[in-house]
């Protein structure tokens, strides 16, 4: 089994998509990696999702990445004696730290921090924007606030607040129980959500501990500004449109989003693209041509994936959401203008050998008739580095290290297959050409670039580059050891 495309597909599972049958079909249907997102459920019911998805690799025999996304600093009002108010333009309303029910004239904001940092003119958006008020006067304990939008309020409706740099912990004491819950369960990727400032990357890296990759959600502005030393400590990225078009204006996110899919690309990093890319799914089996336009414009970008949220985890057509991303993909890469865009848009990046190396199995792949780039991988580093070449032909990565098949998933254009472990080039060479014939990217008559670090079985870096032949019999003749 092959995708026919190279952009990722990641699912979000949730009530829509929690028995075996369903979670199946969305992998036959396209999803390379699963979200598994720790604002809602409980330990039992990600673990049930979790036994799962290995499930489903056991059965196909294809690696899938889970990725874990942690809830974050959410800042949330506490409850209404009616359950709601109705707010309007121009009303006076009180934030505070009193934990009593409130009414149309407050409520409590159960952060005593948030009332430390916010200042007057500072904007608070309720329930996603949809309810505005601006500081007037505040304090220690309290913020007296104008309406600017109103609307209705109601019990435990979210708070963005995005003119300042919140004094918060990157990680809650709820974060850090589902973290060390997500390591322990074998999760191949984090999500942190509202990320502001590379020291929250690194302190979940360090209670991480390297049991599995950490990725930056970019959905405040003060993450945007501090995008490139947020991105040195990140291993992936999302760019988190729901709450980003919160705390910015709606039409700010499209360029970032651009600029950021750039700054991956050129870093090697993975990127994906999330939130309302088929949002009119989650209750019809039909999208609308806006949102096709969507995702096919994250897939011209160059992103490594695109995201599903409630269309997969809790909406009525989550197979058909995949299906229709799997479909805008296939279409928008066979375009030739999306290989004139993704070439474009290349940066040249020459620093180590393995960076040359890639370069030229590319180069390579292009200028003669090769049918797929092998990559012998312990780490996936080189795989991210062919990755971020965005070769014409497939890429294949061959390990036999399970984690590093796992989260390479979520890489553009990554093939993972499981290979027994080689102790000499040449078996890593008939590893890498069976491979190929049994995935249908080349028969005996085709010809693969290799790529493999020696000595074997120690991280280092890739320094080997061979055009082999796919024939086995070829191999043993052509290849002095
Ligand atoms: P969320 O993050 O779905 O966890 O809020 C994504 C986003 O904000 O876009
Ligand atoms: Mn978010």
């Amino acid at each position: 089994m092959r995708r026919l495309r190279n952009v990722k597909i990641v699912a979000t599972l949730g009530p829509s998509s929690s028995d075996y049958t369903t979670i199946r079909a969305l992998f036959e249907a396209g999803a390379d990696v699963f979200r598994l997102n720790m604002s809602h459920g409980t330990h039992e019911e990600q673990q049930a999702r979790y036994d799962i998805l290995r499930q489903v690799e056991a059965d196909t025999g294809r690696p899938v990445a889970v990725l874990a996304d942690l809830q974050g600093p959410k800042l949330r009002v506490g409850v209404f004696s009616a359950g709601a108010a109705d707010l309007e333009e121009g009303d006076l309303f009180r934030l505070d730290l009193d934990p009593t029910e409130g009414d149309g004239h407050r409520v409590c904001l159960p952060h005593p921090e948030i009332f430390a940092a916010l200042e007057p003119g500072a904007r608070l958006l309720v329930n996603d924007g949809k309810i505005r008020l601006r500081v007037d006067r505040c304090g220690p304990d309290f913020a007296d606030c104008i309406v600017t939008t109103g609307g209705t309020i109601s019990n435990r409706k979210g708070v963005n607040v995005p003119d300042v740099v919140l004094p918060l912990a990157a990680l809650s004491q709820k974060d850090r129980k589902d973290l060390e819950f997500a390591c322990e369960l074998g999760v191949d990727w984090l999500a942190l959500s509202f990320v502001q400032r590379p020291e929250d990357v690194l302190e979940a890296r360090d209670l991480a501990r390297g049991r599995a990759q950490v990725l930056s959600k970019i959905e405040k502005p003060a993450a945007v500004s501090a995008f490139d030393e947020i991105l040195k400590v990140s291993d992936g990225i999302m760019v988190a449109r729901g709450d980003l078009g919160v705390e910015l204006p709606v039409h700010a996110v499209p360029p970032i989003q651009k600029r950021l899919i750039r700054k991956c690309r050129a870093a090697g990093k993975p990127v994906i693209v999330a939130t309302q890319m088929l949002e009119s799914m989650i209750e019809s089996p039909m999208p609308t041509r806006a949102e096709v336009s969507d995702v096919a414009t994250a897939i011209y970008e160059g992103a490594d994936a695109v995201m599903l949220s409630a269309e997969s985890a809790a909406g009525r057509y989550p197979v058909e959401a995949v299906a229709t991303m799997n479909n805008v993909a296939e279409s928008v890469e066979s375009d030739p203008t999306y290989r004139d865009i993704i070439e474009a848009s290349r940066t040249a990046q020459r620093q180590t050998i393995a960076d040359g190396i890639v370069a030229a199995a590319r180069e390579i792949a292009e200028t003669t008739d090769i049918s797929a780039i092998c990559c012998y991988t312990q780490t996936g580093k080189t795989v991210a580095l062919v990755a971020r070449e965005r070769p014409r032909v497939p890429i294949v990565a061959l390990s036999p290290i399970t984690t590093t098949l796992r989260k390479i998933c979520l890489y553009w254009g990554v093939h993972s297959v499981r290979c027994e472990k080689v102790e000499r080039f040449k078996m890593a060479v008939v590893n890498a050409a069976r491979a190929a014939r049994d995935y249908g990217f080349a028969d005996e008559t085709n010809q693969i670039v290799v790529t493999a670090g020696v000595p074997f079985n120690v991280q280092g870096t890739t320094n080997i580059l061979r055009v082999a032949p796919c024939d086995e019999r070829l191999i043993f003749r052509t290849d002095p050891e």
